[in-house]
Order: C-alpha cells, then structure tokens, then sequence
C-alpha cells in the first residue's frame, strides 16, 4: 500500500488525487489536507461567484473525494499542526497544493494605505473566505482604480459594477452583495502599464463587461494599435482586441457607470494621509515589448484601489522558497525527499483551472518513477494517532457534506449557497 498526503484541496489538489487514484488503484490511499473546514480553495474562494459553470467542476472533484481511497481532511494547519517533516515519515510522498494566496506587491509608495487592496483579498471578501470575509472596503467614492489587465482585473471591475439582479444565481456572499448594493462608484479605471495588444485578459471574460446592465467599458480610440497589426495576434488575443475596438465606440454617458481601461499607464505612487486619494500614474511607452516611463505624469483622484498584478506562494516551515518568483523552490515539481508540489505552488499563478489536470498527472508520474515501490509507511492510520495525540479537529468529507447542506440550505432565492464566512460557524454546523 502506497500513502500519498496532498496539501491543499484545490484543483491541482483533487487533480493529482485523481491521477493517483489512476495510476496505483486499490493500491493507494490519499489524504487531502486543508486549513479550512471545506474543500476546493480557489474553486470556492478564487473564481468569481457569477461564473457558476466554472464552479461546476468541483463535482469531478467530488467523486474523486467520495471514492474509498481518498480522505479529506479538513481544519488541519501543515506547519502549525503538523509540521512537513511529520509528513513525510508517515508517507510515501507528500505534494504540495498550496496555491498562490497572496498578493504580489506593488512595490510603490502608499501601498499600504487604507483603501488600497490587493486582489487575493478583495476577492477573499466577496467568495466569503474567512481570512478577508471582514474587509469591509469602502465603496462611498464615486471612482476606484484597478491595477493590472489580467482576468482577476477584469473580475473586479465587474463585481465592482454589476446590480443586484445580475448577481441573480450566484454565490456572492450576503455581506459583500450589501456592500456592492450601497456602492456609489460611477468610475472603475483600469490600469495597464502596456497597451492593448498586451493585455493578459481572455475574450469571454472581456465580452462580459460589454454586457452590464449600468455599466459602459470605454476605450480611448488613441490608444490601439493600427488595426492591420492584430493579423499578427494569436486567435485568442485577437478576439479581446476586436472587443476593445468595439468598446472605443462607446461613451461614457451611455449608462451611469463607467469602467475605463488606462492603456500604458503604469502606477507610480498612491498618495493620501489617512486614506487613498488618489493614484499616480506614468504615461509609459513600449521598448522590445517592455513598458518604459515618458516622464509625464497625471493623478486620479479615487477612494478605493484594488490591485490585481499576481499572486504569491505562502513558504511553508522545511520547505525551500523561491523569494524572487513568489513559489516553492522546485525542480520540475521535485522539492526534496519524497516531497513534490504541483499547479500554482510549482509553477506561478499562470493557466487555468484545466491546466491543472496534466500538471497533477505529470507530478504523479514523477513520483511513481521516483518511487516503485512502497516504503511500508504508516500513512493515515499513523497520522491519526498523531491527531488524536494533539487533539486536532478534523473536518471529514462527510463533515463538509453537512456543512454544505446548510449553506444550501440558507441560500436567498435562485443562488446555490449562502456560504458561512468563518471558520467557527463551518465547525458548528458540522455539529
Ligand atoms: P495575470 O494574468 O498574470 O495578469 C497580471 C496583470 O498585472 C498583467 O496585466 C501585468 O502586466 C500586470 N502587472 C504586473 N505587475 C504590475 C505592476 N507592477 N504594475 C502594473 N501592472 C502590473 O494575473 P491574474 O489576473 O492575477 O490572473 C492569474 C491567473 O488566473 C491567470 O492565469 C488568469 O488567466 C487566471 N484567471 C482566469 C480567470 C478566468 O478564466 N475566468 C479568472 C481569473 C483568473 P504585464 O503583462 O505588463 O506584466
């Protein structure tokens, strides 16, 4: 019998359960371990609450969680309540997928000042995750800044701009729903230190702002490229420019709420006492592709930033950690002596929910290579003993599937879940 513990219940989590479960059988028991009480990190806490179908995929990861071989075990801190080390004496292996949960600086001064988020927590705050579920963001000003032109930027600026009725059907949490419906935001800028051949976002996502009931995206004609130089854009990238083409053709007075995109505008400094109040901006120009500051620069005035420039890795006690790139220090998904990682832990926050599958897949392999055999390890009876040991509560599946319940079970009308935003209410309705 092989034992393999997997840290963190995300999709590269449950994809590389599935591809164990694949390629050893009856032959391999796996325990998923999560600090939280419930499964599916960025699936439940990352992906936006209106983009539902995408969320759908935690079934698949559902029936890799209810098979016999797998465990889920919840409400469980590697590092705080059992360290790696531990980890890897009752198993054969241990993979890390741990993700990217924090924010990547700006680096800039007045990044720290109220009213200025990075993107994992503002996102936090609206998907409920109990780490940011008190943010509290102040959504009085009539204008907020978003830094960065990849899907996280364009995520927030459409949270940040839809109605009430459009988050009809979706999981956003009651206290960020309150939040969003008292907003007196009638200008959503969004920075992009490149111009737009350059941008990081995906036509679907992009065609969704085109769609918003209150709001207009605007796009300042001067700012794209003559268009007989799109021929040279991959397919994909294409479609996004058409799209903001069609954007340079509206106004800002066609509906009550503008969200503007700030083409090679790079954030210098966000200036403010005890708040924001504005942030400025150099003009920049491209060099071989790379954004270069002219010298010229503006201020706008705002009351809320948020950026969304990249995510980081959290280094874990025992484990190597690449400072400069935000990830665990790894070779190909190797870290050290039985010990792997795999998804954004390994290679950055880059790819999508699928690009997870083959990486879970390929770190298996690795580890079957590595390891032919079973070292005859103790796994999760020996791990068990430990918990019992340090009386660790653990949340079982069975556990989540209550907790689920209950959050069906208090969803408003038409929306999937209410979900509970701290740690102690998921605990008490397992009870
Ligand atoms: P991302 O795609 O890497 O985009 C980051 C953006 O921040 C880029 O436009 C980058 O510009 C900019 N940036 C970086 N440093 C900056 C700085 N110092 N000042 C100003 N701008 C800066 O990251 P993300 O948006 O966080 O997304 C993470 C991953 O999740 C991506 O793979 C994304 O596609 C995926 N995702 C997918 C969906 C979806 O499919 N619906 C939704 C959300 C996220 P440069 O290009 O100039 O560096």
């Amino acid at each position: 019998m092989r034992h393999i513990a997997i840290i963190g219940s995300g999709p590269a989590g449950y994809y590389t359960a599935e591809a164990a479960l694949k390629q050893w059988g009856d032959d391999v028991r796996i325990d998923v371990f999560d600090r939280l009480p419930v499964p599916y990190g960025l699936i439940r806490t990352g992906v936006a609450p209106d983009h539902q179908t995408i969320k759908k995929v935690a079934m698949r990861y559902e029936k890799t969680a209810l098979t016999d071989n797998v465990r889920f075990v919840g409400n469980i801190s590697i590092g705080t309540d059992i360290e790696i080390a531990q980890l890897q004496s009752l198993y054969d292996a241990v993979v890390l997928a741990t993700g990217a949960p924090r924010d990547r600086a700006l680096g800039i001064e007045g990044e720290d000042l109220p009213g200025v988020h990075g993107s994992a927590e503002f996102v936090g705050w609206y998907n409920g995750h109990p780490q940011f579920a008190g943010l509290a963001p102040d959504l009085g000003a009539e204008t907020a800044v978003v830094i960065g032109n990849g899907n996280v930027a364009l995520d927030i600026a459409r949270i940040l701009a839809k109605t009430a009725r459009e988050f009809a059907g979706s999981d956003i949490v009651a206290h960020a729903l309150d939040g969003l419906n008292a907003s007196r935001l009638r200008r959503i800028v969004v920075l992009g230190r490149r111009g737009p051949h350059q941008i990081a976002m995906t036509p679907k996502e992009l065609g969704e702002l085109g769609e918003l009931e209150r709001a207009v995206p605007i796009v300042e004609p001067g700012d794209l490229p003559p268009e007989s130089e799109d021929e040279a854009l991959d397919p994909g990238q294409r479609k996004s420019v058409a799209l903001l083409r069609q954007f340079a053709q509206n106004r800002v007075r066609d509906k009550p709420l503008a969200i503007e995109f700030d083409f090679f505008a790079s954030p210098v400094r966000i200036v403010g006492e005890d708040r924001v109040r504005s942030v400025t901006v150099e003009r920049t120009r491209l060099d071989d592709g790379r954004p270069v500051g002219t010298g010229e620069s503006y201020d706008i005035p705002c009351g809320l930033v948020v950026s969304a420039i990249g995510y980081r890795s959290v280094p874990i006690p025992g484990v190597p950690f690449d400072e400069k790139q935000g990830r665990i220090a790894n070779d190909d998904g190797r870290v050290g002596d039985r010990l792997y990682c795999v998804g954004w832990a390994r290679r950055g926050p880059t790819g999508t929910i699928g690009t997870n599958k083959p990486d879970g897949f390929a770190i298996v392999e690795k580890i079957a290579a590595d390891m032919p055999d079973a070292a005859g390890k103790r796994g999760r009876e020996g791990f068990d003993a430990l918990a019992a040991e340090r009386g660790l509560d653990i949340v079982t599946f069975r556990d989540w599937k209550r907790i689920e319940e209950a959050e069906t079970g208090a969803a408003r009308d038409g929306a999937p879940r209410e979900k509970f935003t701290d740690i102690e209410a998921m605990i008490r309705a397992r009870d």
